[in-house]
């Protein structure tokens, strides 16, 4: 099976404390690298957790709140001074394409790689990006100001043959391939053969969800429906709702709620405050309401 997990590089909200770096994360699809929010300190954390940088080819970043972004501008930069020559596509709210060509113009800098930049649409959810075998859509959060969430939908996957009977009616094996794709085969005597009889279900494709900073509301609902892992947002705790509220963030419960309304697989919550620095009472709070929750933590990969 392929690979689908997400490295958590920081979990922390607007100023890193207690060692929690601001929010950056990192996708491994079947060993490609998607890079998600750079907060400030995202190199060092790629070093320390041993990702290479010059594999990613694709950042993603929610919006442009300093704990989210702070830390493209060198990145992008390390890799112009590594002789990076590859393309490296960027999704953002169309003014951080302003923001990088300023610092770059000021620093004389003519960046040696291409850097392909794709605005994000604040308004509507929307295809971004479309690989074989995966599928990025953004999608509008609520929050201060612009803000996308992101999803990565993994392919239909292909049916385990039923190898007993496919060796009983001695399929020849270039149809093998076929058939796990759901390729009906037909013998010579102009017999077919079902694909559902010669294989076994496909297991279902696996999905991510990354909720930025938002606060909750139903506009996002849809496009994170029966995810399997979910990240969203738990800034605060229940206590603390009103604060939430006046500056468009999230408690542990309501993620939890989010969770729950969505169908989700797996909960896993970060972008916790700088007042808090025992994180369990977040757990806490929301396992009553959707008891598969854990706690980011970084340095540590999550499956999809
Ligand atoms: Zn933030
Ligand atoms: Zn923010």
């Amino acid at each position: 099976m392929s690979r689908f997990e997400v490295l958590i590089l920081g979990n922390s909200s607007a100023t890193p404390m207690y060692g929690r770096h601001p929010t950056s994360q990192v996708v491994n699809f079947n060993e490609r690298l998607f890079l998600i929010d750079c907060g400030e300190g995202t190199q060092m954390q790629l070093f320390r957790y041993g990702i290479r940088s010059n594999r990613i080819n694709h950042i993603f970043i929610s919006h442009l709140h300093g704990d989210h972004y702070l830390g493209l501008v060198g990145l992008l930069s390390s890799q112009h001074l590594m002789g990076r020559t590859s393309d490296l596509h960027l999704f953002g709210p169309t003014p951080l394409k302003e923001i990088i060509d300023l610092q770059f113009k000021y620093s004389d800098t003519q960046l040696r790689y291409n850097l392909v930049f794709h605005p994000t649409n604040p308004k509507l959810a929307e295809v971004i990006l479309e690989l074989p075998m995966l599928k990025v859509t953004s999608f509008p959060l609520q929050h201060r100001v612009d803000c996308t969430g992101f999803r990565f939908d993994e392919g239909k996957r292909s049916a385990p043959l039923n190898v007993q009977k496919v060796e009983q009616l001695n399929i020849p094996a270039p149809y093998l391939k076929l058939l796990k794709k759901g390729v009906d085969y037909v013998a010579d005597d102009g017999t077919v053969y079902q694909a559902a009889d010669l294989t076994f279900p496909a297991p279902c494709s696996r999905s991510y969800a990354f909720c930025s900073d938002t606060k909750m509301w139903d506009g996002y609902l849809k496009p994170i429906q029966n995810v399997s892992l979910l990240y969203h947002e738990a800034t605060f705790l229940a206590d603390m709702e009103d604060r939430a509220t006046q500056t468009f963030h999230s408690t542990a419960l309501q993620a939890a709620q989010v969770a729950n309304k969505v169908k989700a697989g797996q909960l896993l919550i970060g972008h916790y405050s700088a007042r808090y620095k025992d994180l369990q009472p977040f757990l806490l709070e929301a396992k009553p309401v959707f008891n598969n929750t854990i706690l980011s933590e970084q340095g540590k990969w999550f499956l999809v």
